[in-house]
């Protein structure tokens, strides 16, 4: 959606219930969705061969374009990230395990436990189901961009060449899940590198892992607090900056950091719509700087 002026007004309309519903996003988002059993992901990096099958599989999931540089290891020369028509992307880590193997992970969105994404959006276009999946309702959609400088990860991106654009991220496997399908990517995965289950259990599964082999393991499981936890978690025989997961995140969900500073926010209804204007600006600015940033250098995740 083009911020126009027909969609500004929309937005302005929406802003007059915003007020009402950014209390109610809020508790969604603070709905602290997860439910015990809802759905994650280990990654267990010395496990990934970088084979990239995963990328191919979610390609197919998801109707997308196969993955740029198919079986083509130069891929690994620059640092990659997720876009609207790569759900995920794997890069190569910046350091080698202690044994001089290369190291790989793939990111896409982590499906947080307590989405600042979702928290967010004033008409609930992102939602964290009691499955697992943070979802987005496209139908909702204002195209307002808020989720993409809410999220700590910079993971939602925003199709601006399209006449209609949405918003697009890893959807999770939302409706393979409902059918009791683990996600494409986790059955695709030839080397067990990702482990499909509950959070709470794998999570255990990581914990165990790591106590079986002090030695082996960086004593780090990225995604247990980060951002007040994500549904995929990882675990490597290398640090988690190396594998260009960003270290820059606070161990408390950000929609629990927002809530009291958003509460005492009356005004938000006035000054919605130019704040919309303003994340339309800034959100587009990211894009186009992180365009120009693929480098294996570069910061940030996707
Ligand atoms: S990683 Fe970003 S887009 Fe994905 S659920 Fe978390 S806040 Fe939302
Ligand atoms: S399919 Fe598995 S082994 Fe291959 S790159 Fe993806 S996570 Fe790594």
């Amino acid at each position: 959606m083009n911020l126009n002026r027909r969609n500004l007004l929309k937005i302005a309309g929406a802003a007059g219930a915003g007020a009402a519903l950014t209390g109610g996003a809020l508790a969604s988002a603070t709905t602290r969705g997860a439910a015990k059993n809802a759905a994650g992901v280990l990654v267990d990096t010395t496990r990934c061969v970088g084979c990239r099958a995963c990328e191919a599989a979610c390609s197919e999931a998801n109707g997308l374009a196969a993955p740029e540089k198919a079986g083509d290891d130069t891929v690994f020369a620059a640092r990659r990230r997720t876009g609207p028509t790569s759900f995920t992307v794997v890069n190569k880590s910046a350091e080698k395990s202690p044994a001089g193997e290369e190291r790989y992970a793939k990111t896409q969105c982590m499906h947080c436990v307590t989405p600042a994404c979702a928290s967010g959006c004033v008409v609930k276009a992102l939602e964290k189901t009691a499955l697992g999946p943070v979802v987005y309702h496209e139908d909702r959609c204002l195209g307002c961009r808020y989720c993409m400088i809410a999220c700590p990860f910079g993971v939602p991106k925003y199709e601006y060449t399209k006449a209609a654009p949405l918003v697009r991220k890893c959807t999770f496997c939302a409706a393979r899940q409902e059918k009791g399908l683990p996600p494409a990517c986790t059955d695709a995965c030839p080397s067990g590198a990702l482990t499909f289950g509950k959070r709470a259990d794998l999570l255990e599964e990581a914990k165990t892992r790591i106590y079986q082999n002090p030695t082996k393991y960086v004593h780090e499981i990225y995604g247990e607090d980060e951002a007040g936890g994500t549904s995929w978690l990882y675990i490597s025989d290398v640090p988690s900056a190396s594998l260009t997961l960003p270290q820059d995140i606070v161990k408390k969900s950000y929609p629990e950091m927002a809530d009291g500073a958003l509460s005492a926010v009356p005004f938000i209804v006035t000054l919605w719509p130019p704040l919309l204007m303003g994340l339309y600006t800034f959100s587009k600015r990211r894009d186009d700087v992180a365009g120009h940033e693929n480098s294996p250098k570069g910061a940030g995740h996707e």
